[in-house]
């Protein structure tokens, strides 16, 4: 029998991770890349003035788990049952370097509601797809370790025995909550409402733009309807 780190139980939390099935549905599902649901016009880079790429869309009342606290303000009455969350980002070279800054123009981050028909169902306008649709059909509730970066955030060294064990069950995939690969690599945002630093909610790594090690960090602000997104290149160590 092999022994568990003592170390693992503190370190240990759950992530969900996305189940996916490849094929087209309505604009108004959770999925990754296909036609989103908008409810304006389609966002553009503020750097570049180009159609920005659609990553990601989670419908918020199909989420298995949220953070503690989020979405009980006031704020969130019509985003709890009808909420969307909804990441593009500019996949233009130039702008494609500008990783880290949630607010650098080149992402944009929405949490909106679906309170009207949709405004455009094309894909990006002008442009091929890059990924196919894939929509999200459940979620698998595993458990999640920190990387080798996150212990070197928390001050912990990673070449001990016992930490080596734990990065090793690491999930370095998309997922809702557990944790992030590594919040070193990105500026984790404030809200502009109240300033309060954003909570992790949801990691993606198949990011069709930058590095293989690229990993993107979707944040919520416990308190109001706002949500950011930044992707940096982790460091494998
Ligand atoms: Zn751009
Ligand atoms: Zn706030």
């Amino acid at each position: 029998m092999v022994d568990t780190p003592r170390a693992s139980i503190e370190l240990e939390r759950f992530a969900w991770l996305p189940v996916l099935e490849e094929r087209e549905d309505s604009p108004s599902v959770s999925k990754f890349h296909g036609t989103p649901f908008l409810s304006s016009p389609w966002p553009v880079c503020q750097s570049c003035a180009e159609p920005m790429l659609f990553l990601l869309q989670l419908k918020i009342s199909e989420l298995p788990v949220v953070p503690p606290g989020w979405l009980s303000a006031p704020e969130f009455e019509l985003h709890r049952e009808h909420g969307l969350i909804q990441i593009f980002n500019c996949v233009e070279p130039e702008c494609a370097l500008k990783t880290g800054d949630p607010y650098c123009g080149a992402n944009y981050t929405a949490l909106s509601y679906t309170w009207s028909t949709s405004y455009q169902t094309a894909a990006r306008p002008g442009h091929a797809a890059i990924a196919p649709e894939r929509v999200v059909v459940g979620w698998t509730k595993c458990t999640d370790r920190p990387s080798k970066e996150t212990l070197l955030e928390l001050d912990l060294e990673p070449s001990t025995d016992d930490l080596q064990v734990i990065s090793q069950s690491h999930l370095r995939v998309n997922k809702l909550l557990g944790w992030p690969t590594s919040l070193a690599c990105v500026d984790q945002p404030c809200c502009h409402l109240c300033g309060t630093k954003m909570t992790f909610l949801f990691q993606l790594t198949d990011l069709p733009v930058g590095e293989n090690d690229a990993v993107g960090f979707l944040f919520v602000c416990p308190d109001h309807p706002n949500a950011a997104f930044a992707w940096g290149t982790t460091q494998r160590v």
